[in-house]
């Protein structure tokens, strides 16, 4: 008789994903299971998915598909799906059809109580009914119960919030993580002492899709800038840093408050996206080229060393060669510290993806070289300075 039992989990996308893998780490661990990096070895098996690009999801896809050989060796195996993908109902639907040997799938608003899905599942097996556990959307409080169980060195992820309000036109997350729920700053702040008391961690790190709104859903209110203050108050040895921000929201408040505590890195991710207005005011960022740059400046003003990095998006529908080139020119004239250039790909179900004029792959291909060649040039010169 077996006497002890492995996990293995899977996690694809971003961090705010890594992040809730380390929950679902903690609750493995409190079940009893203990973590195996080897596939074969695993009792449980999770797959943390992301939405955010097909590729993304083709790869899951190959990667669920091929636990059907390893479930017919081992019957008593569990195999749970979650992550953004569950939260897309048409995907959803495909992977519960095509993969019956899945014996999970649920959404992110679901992960504290999948303790209860796997003993569903056990117990199911047991009297011999069907075991199949499907809970997908459910929008609900963001959990505080479930501890994490940290992976990440001396790096600890706090969680702020979760959702997004904005539905930038070709982007999926407000449709699969739902509205922006911001944490109670107290809760924030008790993680916050824990992490810091536990003297592990170096580094905190504060996730949320759109960080600079945070609070604004709380009542009273609390701002941005209000919770970096107080984090910053803790005492300790430790420094902040978050992602990420959103340019149409970053106050003169939150950069003067960077500026100012010293325990906030001086980092700052600003994704830009496009620097043509035509062309964010289609993908619904609601600033300017204008209004970006007066943020660019105002960091520089401030922090003149402080690193700035971006992202930016070529060849969105109907973007003309002289639209990118603003963007071309836009980069040249911030030069970043980095940049993440992509091309646009459609996600479904997304207002962009609907929109005419999609740009041929070759175009886009052409211009996200431009930009990558312009950045590498670029540091080439601020490395020589
Ligand atoms: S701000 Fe825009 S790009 Fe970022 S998560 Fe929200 S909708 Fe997506």
């Amino acid at each position: 008789m077996k006497t002890k039992y492995y996990y293995h989990i899977v996690t694809f996308g971003c961090q705010m994903n890594v992040h809730e893998s380390e929950k679902l780490a903690s609750i493995c661990e409190k079940m009893g299971y203990a973590l195996t990096e080897n596939r074969e070895d695993a009792d449980l098996i999770i797959f943390n998915t992301c939405a955010i690009r097909e590729g993304a999801e083709d790869r899951v896809f190959g990667n669920i598909g091929a636990l059907k050989r390893m479930k017919k060796q081992n019957k008593d195996l569990i195999i749970a799906v979650c992550g953004c993908m569950t939260q897309k109902q048409q995907t959803a639907d495909y992977m519960i059809k095509t993969f019956p040997f899945v014996d999970i799938v649920i959404g992110t608003f679901n992960l504290a109580n999948f303790e209860s899905y796997v003993e569903a599942v056990k117990h199911a097996r047991l009297v011999k009914q069907k075991s199949r556990q499907l809970d997908l959307w459910n929008e609900g409080e963001i959990d505080e119960s479930v501890p994490y169980l940290r992976t990440s060195g001396e790096n600890a992820w706090v969680n702020i919030m979760q959702g997004c309000n904005n539905f930038c036109t070709y982007c999926i997350v407000p449709y699969v993580r739902g509205r922006e729920k911001s944490r109670k700053k107290e809760n924030i702040l008790s993680e916050i002492r824990e992490i810091v008391a536990s003297g592990k961690y170096k580094k905190i790190t504060l996730l949320g899709q759109n960080v600079n709104s945070y609070g604004k859903d709380l009542s009273p209110q609390v701002s941005f800038a209000q919770l970096l203050k107080e984090i910053c108050a803790i005492e300790g040895d430790f420094k902040v840093w978050f992602m990420t921000s959103h340019p149409k929201d970053l106050t003169d408040e939150v950069i003067e408050v960077i500026a100012k505590e010293d325990k906030i890195l001086k980092d700052i991710h600003l994704p830009a996206q496009s620097g043509n207005n035509r062309i964010l005011t289609l993908m619904n960022r609601r600033y300017t080229r204008e209004k970006y740059l007066g943020i660019i400046e105002k960091i520089r003003q401030l922090m003149p060393n402080c690193r700035i990095t971006s992202d930016f998006i070529v060849g969105f529908p109907t973007e003309t060669e002289e639209e990118f080139q603003d963007t071309f020119n836009l980069v040249k004239q911030v030069k970043f510290d980095s940049i993440f250039a992509f091309m646009y790909s459609p996600r479904e179900g997304t207002v962009a993806a609907k929109m005419e004029g999609q740009i041929a792959d070759e175009v886009k291909n052409r211009r996200v070289n431009e930009l990558l060649n312009l950045e590498k040039k670029i540091q080439k010169e601020e490395g020589k300075k």
